[in-house]
């Protein structure tokens, strides 16, 4: 972190990441009159897109999707019995007072992407189909979000500035942050400002940090799925200003193909529950009656070699043939046999493991799930973990300031989107893998519910524009006159 003299600033509000977060938070502030600019290491949606942001789902838990429109969308519980549910579900360590404020903000502020921004829903709906992801999707999905954010944030006269990094940021004599600085083709420059708000993502691309938080079986076991340049520059620049991180082991991995970053809990949703998961050894490791796909991928990054297989048969792949039909890839990913044994060797396993472990299996069965007797039997091979994206980060108060490790708020420094701590589940354990009940996806109603990044993004990033932007315009004595 470098000291710099204080000087005029060149912008009120300065903004790292030109994410859902950053963007959100300039937009915002530029409405309340501050002269904004933004930063991306990144060129526009260069690398990016929907990996980077996501796909335009926005979670609305505390809201049920009525049909007909967001005008339609009605609270589904009250705040107080949600926050309730939190506590008696939460890890003890949820914020409560940002989880209140998430609920009572969350809805409102869709309607304003729609109605003040003009941003296009598609529809309201459930993400994949399920009750309990209750949703409202935007046109064009993620790069659809982002193409149109940018406009806005040009037609509001925001300075956006690609491929320019931001290295540190600069303070004062008393620690506030008074601006930072950056380097571009160009060079390296200052750019001073009366805010600074950190909305940099995860720091799921940097090993080392997921090493130190995480641990090596995710770190090493699995593929990035979302944007390998997200690398904690945020949190480190925090961290050097005095900030508290918290949460930093809770990540989001879902099941992936490497081919598509979609693994068979995706595009397979109505298939999957209707296999079993076996290793490369034919050990089955976890109860895919319970196991969403977050704690399966889990699992998965602690089997040998880190893969899986799904075995299907052909009952299960009925259960949705189109899907199936359409499914890309097939021809690498899936193998079909007559028999369990001959199945196994298509993906050298060992074939009297496998029949065995299916026999144990179809001997066990219970309840709703079905035997693996129908054939032809598929093998969805290699199944591995996706690392989509870190959730522990910096922490903030209700204002999105920063605080430091005294529990004080950092002058001058606010943050917002992935790399803010939004970890709020509840850890368990299946198979001796612990996995976070709803470490991405908020339990926020009776049904269940989504708590996604873009309406975190979304909420917070809009707090911290406002916030900066008013303490930026009444600091007198930095401001360009
Ligand atoms: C595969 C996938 C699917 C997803 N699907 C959904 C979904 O359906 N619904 C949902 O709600 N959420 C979804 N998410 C999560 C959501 O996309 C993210 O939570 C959200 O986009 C985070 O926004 P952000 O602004 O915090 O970060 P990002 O969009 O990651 O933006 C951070 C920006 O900061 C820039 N940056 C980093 N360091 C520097 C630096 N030193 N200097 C300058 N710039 C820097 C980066 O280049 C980047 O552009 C998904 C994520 C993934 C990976």
């Amino acid at each position: 972190m470098a000291r710099a003299r204080k000087s005029e600033p060149k912008a009120d509000v300065a903004i790292v990441g030109a994410g859902m977060g950053g963007l959100i938070a300039a937009i915002e502030a530029a409405g309340k009159g501050a002269r904004v600019t933004v930063l991306d290491k990144l060129g526009p949606m260069i690398g990016k897109g929907i990996k980077a942001h996501g796909f335009g789902w926005f979670g609305n838990e505390t809201c049920r999707a009525g049909g007909g429109g967001l005008d339609h969308v009605e609270p589904e519980m009250p705040v107080e019995e949600l926050l309730a549910m939190h506590l008696k579900q939460g890890w003890g360590r949820v914020d409560l007072e940002l989880l209140r404020l998430f609920h009572e903000r969350v809805l409102g502020d869709i309607r304003w992407l729609r109605d003040d921004l003009g941003l296009p829903f598609t529809s309201t709906g459930s993400l994949f189909g399920s009750i309990l992801l209750q949703t409202v999707h935007v046109k064009g999905r993620g790069p659809g979000l982002m193409r149109f954010l940018y406009q806005a944030a040009e037609k509001r006269g925001i300075e956006i500035r690609f491929e320019t990094k931001v290295l540190e940021l600069l303070t004062g004599d008393l620690g506030e942050v008074i601006g930072l600085r950056a380097r571009d083709a160009g060079g390296t420059r200052d750019i001073h400002a009366g805010a600074v708000v950190l909305a940099a993502g995860g720091f799921e691309g940097n090993n080392e940090m997921m090493l130190r938080y995480v641990g090596p079986q995710i770190t090493y076991g699995a593929v990035i799925s979302g944007c390998p340049t997200n690398t904690g520059d945020g949190h480190q620049m925090a961290l050097e200003a005095g900030a508290q991180l918290t949460n930093m082991s809770v990540c989001h991995i879902n099941t992936t193909n490497r081919l598509l970053s979609e693994g068979p809990t995706r595009r397979l949703r109505n298939i999957w529950p209707g296999g079993i998961y076996v290793n490369k050894e034919g050990q089955r490791f976890i109860d895919e009656g319970t196991a969403d796909s977050d704690t399966l991928s889990n699992a998965i990054a602690y089997q040998p070699g880190s893969v899986a297989a799904l075995i299907f048969d052909e009952r299960a792949r009925l259960m949705d043939p189109e899907a199936y039909a359409a499914y890309p890839y097939k021809d690498k990913l899936i193998r079909s046999a007559a028999t369990i044994e001959e199945l196994a060797e298509t993906i050298e396993m060992p074939p009297a493991q496998l029949r065995r472990i299916v026999n144990e299996f179809n001997a066990s069965v219970e309840g709703k799930a079905h035997r693996l007797e129908t054939p032809p039997y598929y093998a969805y091979y290699p199944v591995v973990p996706g690392l989509n994206h870190t959730l522990g980060g910096v922490k903030i108060n209700t204002a999105a300031q920063v605080i430091d490790r005294e529990n004080r708020p950092i002058a001058g420094l606010y943050a917002a989107g992935s790399m803010v701590n939004w970890s709020f589940g509840k850890p368990f354990t299946v198979a001796g893998v612990t996995s976070y009940m709803g470490n991405y996806h908020i339990r926020s109603s009776k049904k269940g519910g989504a708590l996604g990044g873009l309406s975190t993004a979304l909420v917070f990033g809009r707090i911290a524009g406002e916030r900066a932007a008013q303490a930026a315009i009444k600091k007198p004595k930095l401001r360009k006159s």
